[in-house]
């Protein structure tokens, strides 16, 4: 089972994605927290990603791809996953959707996280204060935010046209959304 879960940040995708993964017992790909272990080498290539992440812009295409293909090769990935923070850009979905016809992998479901804008602002701030992540600072808040409107939900309508888009209000607790998420992913939403 491939499931891809897409939303904004402070959509609660971290959370989800656990949930998920328990649930389908499938690996969990995120694409944040391999960008985040990179940065950590503290090499040349963790460097650029650093500079992206920390202004709130995207890595390349081309190195989330590589990250990507590289980690789906191995093999506790082939019986499925859940993908966390990708594909976020149009050229992302295309080429993804390359590599699981090269595969003959079937996608099976893209949950996206509904909030309204008002409540990712304020949970992001609340995140801010608790894990203090380098790139919950408001202005690189407003930067994720119009990278995600410009970029990342024109993908929304990608995955609609092709009958697997699953829309969850993911508001009220944790475990609501999850159950929501569930009935939407079963069929019941
Ligand atoms: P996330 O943990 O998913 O919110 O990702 C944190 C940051 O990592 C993002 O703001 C981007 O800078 C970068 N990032 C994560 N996934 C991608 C992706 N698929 N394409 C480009 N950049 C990404």
């Amino acid at each position: 089972m491939i499931i891809i879960l897409m939303g904004a940040p402070g959509s609660g995708k971290g959370t989800q994605s656990k949930r998920l993964v328990d649930h389908f017992q499938i690996p969990h790909l995120s694409t944040g927290e391999m960008l985040r272990e990179a940065k950590k080498r503290g090499d040349e290539t963790g460097r650029q990603i650093a500079e992206c992440i920390d202004s709130g812009r995207l890595v390349s295409d081309d190195l989330i791809l590589h990250l990507v293909e590289d980690r789906l090769s191995q093999p506790q990935y082939q019986r499925g996953c859940l993908l966390d923070g990708v594909p976020r850009t149009t050229v992302q979905a295309m080429r993804l959707d390359e590599l699981f016809r090269r595969h003959a992998w079937t996608l099976d479901h893209v949950v996206a996280l509904s909030v309204p804008q008002t409540e990712l602002v304020r949970r992001l701030a609340a995140r801010a204060k608790v894990e203090g992540r380098a790139d919950d600072t408001p202005e690189t808040i407003a930067r994720r935010m119009d990278v995600y409107d410009k970029q990342t939900a024109p993908l929304l309508e990608f995955f609609r046209s092709r009958g697997l888009l699953r829309e969850v209000a993911a508001v009220g607790s944790a475990e609501d959304v999850f159950q929501r998420v569930l009935s939407a992913v079963n069929g019941q939403a």
